[in-house]
């Protein structure tokens, strides 16, 4: 067993309690593998025994993917970090033991930079103030590096001046985007966006092909467990070359890449956010595979019009939110009946209904389960199942 994997927690995070990011932090790092192991076996054995859970051999600062909540106090001061869970107070935060270091390091940095261009943090009670958010992310491949300065007006003076003085101090930054969010709303990004250096997006290497990831796509967030989640998937759909394999839930289209580059014959992805359908088409293009195609819309939608118009995929990945899929894409997998199903799910509870409703309604059997701790220290559970007749 490796050090980390002892016990380094015990809920050594100080913030633990009022930020509830790290639901485990209490336990050790292998109690919580245990835990999660319990829980997707107790929720999924009726289908088939879970593998053992693949868990990190590092399990600290594994974000990629790091934002900051920022506000202006009564005296001035200005603070970043999470909102205390299930409130809008922040918890001051400089540093996470989940996120990646330089991120935080940035969001810091970005914070000391504001006094002294006279810019303000937004204030949730008036609507006023400059800097609500600030997101990073980070290519961990290619430590390309994205600034993503969130404001509540469009107005940002001295905004060359400052992106300088950021980039001076983090030359890993490769793009700085603005995006203004002027509602009153739960949602850190708003849609109008503006590109302040670089491309306006970052790329990443994962199973050997090239991402593009961009302000608001989704992109995992934890890239050493996504190359082991990605692998596994492909182990298990077995292709041999000129298949059909459908991408549902495709996001950027990473699984259906990587199938590509494995030799699937025809790739098909489906996405309902069309930023990351963009993500997608250009990922296609980078990694130059022609035999690919991304179509923008509900899966369970495409679903039955592709089963309608007698599409027959050999095999089917379906990776959906946390909701998990429904019935219309269920039904069109079940008529379109692929050799190979395989379902990758971040949440244990969704697909045992799921699972629940595709072996009641035929006569598909869960073949393999196997669960990933891709969020350590989080109560989520990540698992990729095989289902087939065999
Ligand atoms: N497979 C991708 C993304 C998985 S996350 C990856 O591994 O990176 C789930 C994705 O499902 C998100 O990109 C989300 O935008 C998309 N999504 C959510 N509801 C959807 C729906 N009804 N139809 C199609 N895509 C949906």
């Amino acid at each position: 067993m490796s050090k980390s994997k002892e016990n380094i927690n015990n809920g050594s995070c100080p913030e633990y309690k009022k930020c509830g990011g790290c639901q485990l932090q209490n336990m050790t790092y292998e109690e919580q593998l245990k835990y999660k192991q319990n829980k997707v076996d107790r929720l999924l054995k009726k289908f088939r025994k879970p593998l053992p859970i693949k868990g990190m051999d590092n399990p600290y600062h594994y974000r990629n993917k790091v934002q900051a909540a920022f506000r202006t106090l009564r005296n001035g001061k200005i603070v970043s970090g999470v909102y205390q869970s299930g409130s809008h107070h922040i918890v001051s935060i400089d540093s996470c033991q989940i996120e990646d270091v330089t991120a935080d390091k940035i969001i810091v940095a970005v914070r000391k930079l504001l006094p002294s261009f006279k810019l303000s943090a937004y204030n949730e009670d008036t609507g006023r103030g400059f800097l609500r958010h600030v997101l990073v992310k980070r290519g961990f491949a290619t430590n390309q590096t994205m600034l993503v300065l969130v404001t509540g007006t469009p107005v940002f003076p001295s905004r060359n001046n400052f992106v300088k003085a950021i980039c001076k101090q983090f030359p890993e930054i490769t793009t700085v985007v603005q995006n203004v969010n002027p509602y009153r709303t739960n949602l850190v990004l708003g849609n109008n966006q503006k590109v302040l250096f670089g491309k306006g997006y970052i790329e990443d290497i994962l199973c050997g092909c090239r991402f593009r990831i961009s302000p608001k796509s989704f992109y995992q967030i934890n890239p050493v467990q996504t190359e082991f989640l990605y692998n596994t998937a492909m182990d298990f759909a077995e292709l041999k070359g000129n298949e059909t394999v459908l991408d549902a839930y495709c996001g950027t289209g990473t699984i259906g890449i990587v199938a590509a580059k494995r030799g699937a014959g025809r790739v098909i992805g489906v996405e309902l956010n069309p930023d990351a359908v963009k993500d997608a088409i250009s990922n296609a293009k980078a990694n130059n595979l022609k035999n690919i195609r991304f179509y923008k819309g509900d899966a369970g939608k495409f679903m039955e019009s592709a089963a309608d118009e007698k599409e027959k995929p050999d095999v089917v990945f379906m990776d959906p939110p946390r909701a998990g899929s429904d019935e219309t894409f269920l039904n069109s997998l079940i008529k379109m009946s692929p050799k190979t199903v395989v379902y990758i799910s971040c949440n244990p509870e969704t697909l045992a209904r799921d699972l629940d409703y595709l072996t009641a309604n035929s006569d598909y059997k869960v073949q393999k389960i196997q669960p990933v701790d891709m969020f350590p220290h989080t109560a989520h559970i990540e698992c990729v199942c095989l289902i087939s007749r065999q």
